[in-house]
């Protein structure tokens, strides 16, 4: 099961990209005139609140008064109210697949969407069969005698034990991005940071409490005695902690460069010899395979050393905790009850979410192309595809007049930059060409066996792609998405069906809404590929300096500037947001923001500068960017956020840009001494 884990190396996904806008320029499609009640909430404002004090409040404080975060969630949000809009869909088309499966032909995607749903479903049918279907699994970690027997296993595509010790995957070359190689990266955790094992702080001892008592209880339903279910844990705790110190810090991780280390395959093997990667890399249909590129040396160094130093009885406790770690929701319920206390903690949420909602989640995850199809049949209109299309090449156009006008960058950087910018490919609602299904089979008689043969299917359509040319139709993610992404090696930006409606996108809103909301979306995910990452990558996807030193050092002094503005926020009392880890959301929020202004400059109703339920086109800009970062989370959330997610908690995310922005502070009449405007010399302009 070498490829069953994807490299969890953040945005730098292993998607592709695609040619999908090949035709010719744009037809502009008609503007829409200015509407009252549609876009904004006047309703969400909260007028106690002065807008130059705190933006936040100001433009949501009545919506987050009367929207608390639900039972089963950890925040909710703009976000959350669109997902949930989306998911009746889903789950109407869900449904009716499920109930029309049997009569639908066998082996079309509408038979494996119905009935991978039903199984997921019945839960009276996971409950009956027990561990009648995981047993198989147990009993082969359970057989395995020496270290390589333990090799063999690790090997084998269709040996499961979900991720364990590294992680693996087929993508595209960061310096040779019309290749495909085979990467190894860190992995092998349960816990979402390495921190958690080693930090001594009461929340992270609080954590690995409540994942002990997760451990002991997995074990105990296994069927170990209270004794040998303890020692387990143990066992796993201390594995993983192993791996835990050996891995880099998320903030390491950021630094391409000294993540990528390409070896011939006969060096890894030399440096790793108990990883056996000849062996594994055939077992997977990769004997090709001539290099690799290794993320962090030293951790496959340890990996390499546990291989050997491990007692082979504690690395099948490891195994066997990790193979049921990766399927409760296939399992009794009494799994997944006992996984959920550990979330709780973790999030705070109060309750599991309903078990459609989840279900619907792995039916997204285990078939996406499928049931993204039946989607986008129902829930996606040409029209939006081609006007949101349109607004994407007005920002290229706004963002080619301020890399022009830049005042710190040289003549020759600059020009790079443009040809970065027009070689940007754009992809929009959901993928030309679908990922073909056929080879996967998928039964209402176990769960179970219908997420391992995903799985399976998955590994072998990523393997598939070694040796070829760059699939550059490929998506790496769903249709139904609410969300959106910049791929550097592909050099392109991505906008699923999921994201294009209200309130980010509505056809029937005035500009200033859909800039502010949409076009700040599209400007976010154009400048990342000029953040402190993206930047490293050239107009063809390749990982090469294209900067003068001494551009490189100015620009690296002005995102210094927001990093330590970030570095100064606090969600909770003294817990501060990490200004290095968000850096690069960070300045995709700020430069996307001030594209996405200058493309709305230009429009009707920003040169008409009529009102609209009493607010200018401006103010009405600024308004729909806040009304969509409108977020209640948990405090449990807000920590967990601030140590792992590289985004910024959403108040800061609206708050944090604008507080640069000369833009906002005349839109709004902010005066010095207001806490939204900065003092001259303490904002940071970069685009
Ligand atoms: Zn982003």
């Amino acid at each position: 099961m070498f490829l069953a884990r994807r490299l969890s190396l953040a945005v730098l996904g292993l998607g592709s990209l695609a040619a999908t806008i090949a035709a010719g320029p744009p037809t502009t499609p008609p503007t829409t005139p200015p509407q009252k009640g549609v876009g904004i909430n006047i309703a969400n404002i909260d007028p106690s609140v002065k807008p130059c004090e705190d933006f936040f409040h100001y433009a949501s404080g009545n919506w987050l008064k009367n929207n608390p975060v639900p039972a089963a969630e950890s925040r909710w949000g703009s976000f959350n109210e669109l997902a949930d809009h989306n998911n009746a869909t889903l789950r109407a088309i869900l449904n009716d697949a499920a109930k029309n499966a049997a009569k639908a032909p066998k082996g079309s995607n509408a038979q494996k969407v119905g009935d991978f749903y039903a199984s997921a479903m019945d839960s009276a049918a996971i409950e009956a069969a027990g561990l009648k279907y995981l047993q198989p699994h147990l009993n082969r970690i359970a057989a395995i005698k020496d270290l390589s027997e333990m090799q063999q296993f690790l090997a084998d595509p269709k040996a499961h034990a979900g991720s364990v010790w590294y992680g693996s995957g087929v993508g595209q070359d960061d310096k040779i991005s019309t290749q495909y190689a085979v990467q190894l990266g860190q992995g092998g955790l349960s816990l979402p940071d390495r921190d958690y094992y080693l930090k001594e702080d009461a929340r992270s001892k609080a954590i690995r409490t409540a994942y002990d008592a997760y451990l002991v209880n997995t074990f105990k339903l296994l069927g170990d005695d209270e004794a040998v279910a303890k020692a387990n844990a143990a066992t796993v705790q201390r594995i993983e902690t192993r791996l835990a110190k050996a891995s880099k810090s998320r903030v390491d991780l950021r630094d391409p460069y000294a993540n990528y280390n390409k070896m011939t395959l006969a060096q890894a093997d030399a440096a790793y010899p108990n990883l056996t990667l000849p062996l594994a890399l055939k077992e997977n249909g990769l004997a090709a395979a001539k290099e690799v590129i290794v993320g962090q040396p030293e951790f496959m160094k340890e990996v390499n050393t546990m291989l050997k130093e491990e007692p082979l009885a504690d690395q099948k406790q490891y195994l066997r905790f990790h193979l049921v770690n990766s399927v409760t929701p296939a399992l009794p319920k009494a799994f997944g009850d006992e996984s959920f206390k550990l979330t709780q903690v973790q999030t705070g949420a109060k309750k599991q979410q309903p078990r459609w909602k989840r279900m619907l989640g792995s039916t997204d995850r285990a078939l996406g192309e499928a049931f993204g199809q039946l989607y986008v049949d129902k829930a996606f209109s040409a029209v939006s595809k081609a006007r949101v299309k349109q607004m994407i090449e007005n920002l290229r156009v706004a963002y080619a007049e301020r890399i022009k006008a830049t005042d710190w960058m040289s003549a020759g950087t600059k020009a790079e930059a443009l040809k970065k910018l027009n070689a940007f490919t754009v992809k929009i609602g959901y993928p030309d060409k679908w990922k073909d299904y056929s080879s996967l089979n998928i039964s209402r008689e176990s769960y179970l066996n219908n997420l391992f043969a995903a799985q399976e299917w998955a590994n072998k359509e990523e393997v598939n792609h070694f040796g070829k040319p760059i699939d550059r139709n490929e998506w790496v993610m769903t249709p139904p998405t609410v969300n959106a992404y910049y791929n550097p090696p592909m050099n392109e930006i991505v906008f699923p069906a999921g994201i294009l409606q209200p309130p980010f996108y509505d056809p029937k809103a005035d500009d200033a809404v859909n800039y502010g909301g949409v076009g700040a979306v599209i400007g976010h995910e154009m400048t990342h590929g000029f953040d402190d990452q993206g930047r490293q990558y050239n107009a063809e996807g390749n990982l090469k300096d294209w900067w003068t030193k001494e551009d490189a050092d100015k620009f690296n002094a002005k995102a210094d500037i927001v990093g330590k503005q970030f570095d100064a926020f606090m969600p909770l009392d003294s817990v501060h947001v990490n200004g290095k880890l968000t850096m690069g959301e960070n300045l995709a929020d700020l430069g996307g923001l001030t594209i996405a202004y200058q493309a709305f400059e230009k429009t009707p109703q920003a040169k008409a500068q009529a009102k609209i339920e009493g607010f200018t086109p401006e103010q009405r800009f600024f308004l729909a960017y806040a009304q969509i970062w409108r977020t209640n989370a948990r405090p449990e959330y807000l920590r967990q956020q601030v140590q792992t997610d590289p985004h910024s908690p959403a108040q800061f995310r609206t708050n944090g840009p604008l507080m640069n922005m000369p833009e906002f502070y005349k839109a709004f009449g902010c005066q010095d001494g207001n806490k939204m405007m900065r003092a001259q010399a303490d904002r940071s302009k970069i685009w």
